[in-house]
């Protein structure tokens, strides 16, 4: 039993960061594990962050949607927690992974109104509506995790829908995030230089990228560390990113960062360090068509003058993304996402191609690479829990 519990902490665990182009919702962590009403048992559990995390992928139709959590630091020592619990928030305290605070305040909404997130909380925001309108004006950005009949369902603070709904970036957002930030204290698991340095670092898996890094805290117009309330040094411009997304079955199976410094190889089960991992959702014909490692993806600068000659519109300010396909068995070019085979131009072992707007890499018939904001999910299937034992369910795909 124990054995069960610590896999679903470990799957939740790949469920929360504080990756601003990654994370889709915000909470508090101390709330949320209190919602005693999700499933009757003790006061506090872990296991309803899972419950919370589950239903937003569900509403959002996609296989895994990371949640920004924000954690008071009481909670690192609350005996309401099992030990086993406290072990896990530590650990993902130390990486980075959730964002510990002395004071939580207004943090949530700061974090929501810089990102453009909705908030998951049952907590009335009266008083902060003058600096954080869109809680009350826009629909669907708050809302309460309640009991429902198979988990927890949403409830808008404001028309009463049920779907959270993402807003855009604030302004100061943007700026913030357009530069790398330096908090002066010493293992600083937010602004550092690298992994955690608390009392499990020597457990700490998770080097911080730069472009990962999470939204400052502004007090008094200055971008402090939220953490240790430190002034946060310029540490030059953020890289550049570009997300993009999994889909396979028609669901997003999961979206992952692509930077300038470090190319990701995408393949049934990648031995590079941060390569993305597909062999769960494929079933036997997939699996035996998709090398450990069968597409890399890289980012680079657009060079100038380049976009006209190349057949690549240029999207400025975002970069190339170019794909070479490091298979045994090759893969596809589906050009402008269009699903007419006699569109689809095929990517030979060792061929690289930029990627224009739309592109989709497609690995083997239903498994698709594309830029997560062209890449819809068509969502015909359920979302696989994290609360579920892994290995997850593979997926029945269609034939070649
Ligand atoms: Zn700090």
């Amino acid at each position: 039993m124990r054995f069960e519990i610590s896999k679903v902490l470990d799957a939740i665990e790949g469920r929360v960061c504080t990756d601003p182009s990654l994370a889709r919702a915000v909470l508090d962590l101390a709330e949320v594990i209190r919602y005693q009403d999700l499933d009757g048992g003790r006061p506090a559990n872990l296991l309803r962050l899972g419950m919370v995390i589950d239903a937003l992928a569900r509403d959002l139709e996609e296989d895994s949607v990371p949640v920004y959590a924000i954690v008071h630091r009481a909670l690192l020592s609350d005996a309401d927690l099992t030990s086993n619990e406290r072990m896990v928030v530590r650990r993902w305290a130390d990486d980075g992974l959730v964002e510990v605070l002395d004071h939580p305040g207004d943090r949530m909404l700061e974090v929501a109104d810089l990102l453009g997130l909705p908030v998951l909380s049952r907590a009335r925001f009266d008083g902060l509506r003058g600096r954080f309108p869109w809680t009350v004006e826009q629909p669907g950005r708050v809302l309460a995790p309640v009991p429902g009949a198979g988990g927890p369902v949403f409830i808008a603070h404001v028309g009463g829908g049920n779907v959270p709904v993402a807003g855009t970036r604030s302004a100061t957002g943007e700026k913030l995030l357009a530069r790398q930030w330096r908090c002066p204290e010493p293992g600083c698991a937010l602004f550092g230089g690298g992994g955690g340095g608390g009392a499990f670092a020597d457990l700490a898996r998770v080097e911080r990228a730069p472009a990962g890094q999470p939204p400052p805290s502004l007090r008094g117009g200055v971008p402090t560390c939220p953490r240790h309330g430190a002034r946060l040094g310029d540490a030059g411009p953020r890289p550049r990113t570009e997300v993009l997304a999994v889909r396979i079955g028609g669901l997003i199976r999961r979206r992952f960062v692509l930077t300038e410094e470090q190319p990701v190889l995408v393949g049934r089960a990648p031995e590079q360090q941060g390569g993305i991992v597909l062999g769960q959702w494929l079933n036997d014909e997939a699996r035996r068509w998709i090398s450990r490692g069968h597409v890399r993806f890289e980012l680079r600068a657009t060079a100038p003058g380049r976009g006209a000659a190349s057949d690549a519109p240029s999207r400025s300010g975002r970069g190339e993304v170019i794909v070479t396909d490091v298979s045994t068995n090759g893969s596809g070019i589906r050009p402008g996402g269009s699903m007419t085979e006699a569109d689809r131009i095929a990517l030979k072992p060792q061929q690289s191609r930029v990627l224009s707007a739309g592109d989709m890499v497609e690995l083997y018939p239903g498994v698709q690479v594309g830029r997560a904001d062209e890449l819809p999910s068509g969502a015909p299937f359920t979302p696989t829990s994290v609360m579920a034992e892994a290995p997850t369910m593979a997926m029945r795909l269609p034939r070649p």
